[in-house]
């Protein structure tokens, strides 16, 4: 059996996507930008997709921006609330230590270029307390940036506080919602963010395309300098095929989302029933307000990696983690930013499933990892040491 569970890292198209594309990529190849009527039939099919994707998360198909994916989506919205604020005599930006690295690595390049950046508190559970970011902020402060849900470990922000008090502040809120939309109901009106990043591959669309949202009356700072696409705040000509791939993933998502969620619920109780009774292993992050798909367990006295590979020959693709960190021998950053001790850390397993998963497939990695564990504990010194001190 090959059971795929690493959807947080990407996910495969969806059929109605790819369907949706293809003809872009033959007879409807144009270029948004031309006058003549091949042009325009591209320029209908982009303002489309447009409309597609503000109707997905309530907004106005003037406040959508298309981009490259989420990464790029983050770094134009901090990008522009650094911007905004510095003109102001506003150089302080709050963020949590559990971010993704788009967001973390562009605070780290702004710190260098003089802004002061806050990194709030996580607690244990995965979740950031709104109180937090409420005393974090100064009247220097330009920018609240907190993720909608977290990548590693799941778990669902209260971003509608965070935004109601970033309204009552002045200060902008941007969040990164690349998990979180086509996965869990994501409106920006209920949010109240002023920026929203949103990746089309982490919802059944192609790679390379996403959206950052911004609220009528902002002006976006532009990245990539040249021709007057995207209002002029994004130059350079359009990936037609994934954008309105992405539209057509992100209507179809939605549409089911509640059918979904309820899924993909079941399935992750299966793998939390199945897999908590390990001997020292532990859930990271709250199961509760977390998104339905994704779950982070630890096994004391393993490598993460080592677990990994033996999943994988058992036919089971699954992370430690995110997969950035993945390849480099550190911790992850999110663990280490909830408490967890960084020698458990080290034994971290994300289990990310989908509507495309099935229970039959739940219930060949509650056989499989249990045994995995078993077999890396058998030789593992770290476990010997635990159990010694057991005694
Ligand atoms: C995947 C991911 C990103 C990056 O999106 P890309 O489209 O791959 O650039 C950003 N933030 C979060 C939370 C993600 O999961």
């Amino acid at each position: 059996m090959r059971v795929y569970a690493d959807n947080a890292a990407t996910t495969k198209l969806s059929e109605k996507a790819l369907e949706t594309m293809l003809p872009l990529f033959t007879e409807g190849y144009g270029n948004p930008s031309s006058l003549h009527s091949v042009g325009q039939a591209a320029k209908t099919e982009l303002e489309k997709a447009r409309e597609k994707v503000a109707k997905a998360i309530n907004a106005s198909f003037k406040e959508i921006y298309f981009t490259s994916g989420g990464s790029e989506a983050d770094n134009q919205a901090i990008r522009t609330a650094a911007y905004q604020g510095s003109r102001k005599g506003k150089n302080h930006i709050i963020s949590s230590a559990f971010e993704h690295h788009a967001v973390l690595h562009t605070l780290n390049a702004l710190k260098k270029e003089g802004f002061e950046i806050t990194l709030v508190k996580v607690n244990e559970n995965g979740v950031i307390n709104p109180d937090d970011i409420r005393f974090a902020i100064t009247d220097k402060t330009c920018l609240v940036t907190i993720m909608t849900a977290n990548n590693e470990v799941g778990t669902i922000q209260p971003v509608e506080e965070i935004g109601k008090i970033c309204r009552e502040k002045g200060v902008l809120f941007h969040t990164d919602a690349v998990q979180a939309v086509g996965h869990i109901p994501v409106d920006v009106e209920k949010i109240g963010c002023d920026m929203l990043s949103s990746s089309a591959h982490k919802f059944h669309g192609p790679k390379g395309a996403g959206f950052l949202y911004v609220r009528k009356g902002i002006i976006l700072k532009n990245l990539i300098e040249g021709g007057a696409q995207e209002r002029g705040k994004r130059a350079g000509t359009e990936n037609l095929p994934a954008i309105v791939g992405m539209a057509a993933a992100l209507e179809e998502a939605v549409n089911n989302l509640e059918e979904n969620e309820k899924k993909v619920s079941s399935m992750k109780k299966i793998l939390i029933d199945g897999l908590s009774g390990i001997e020292k292993s532990r859930i990271n992050g709250d199961t509760e307000k977390s998104l339905p798909g994704t779950l982070n367990m630890c096994f004391e006295g393993i490598e993460g990696e080592s677990l990994l590979l033996l999943l994988d020959s058992k036919g089971i693709c699954a992370s430690s983690g995110s997969a950035c960190t993945s390849g480099s021998l550190e911790p992850s950053h999110v663990l280490l930013s909830m408490g967890v001790p960084v020698e458990i850390a080290h034994g971290s397993l994300r289990l990310s499933i989908n509507e495309y998963n099935t229970p039959e497939e739940m219930e060949y990695i509650v056989r499989c990892v249990p045994e995995v564990v078993s077999y890396l504990r058998s030789f593992s010194p770290v476990w010997d040491e635990i159990k010694k001190e057991e005694k």
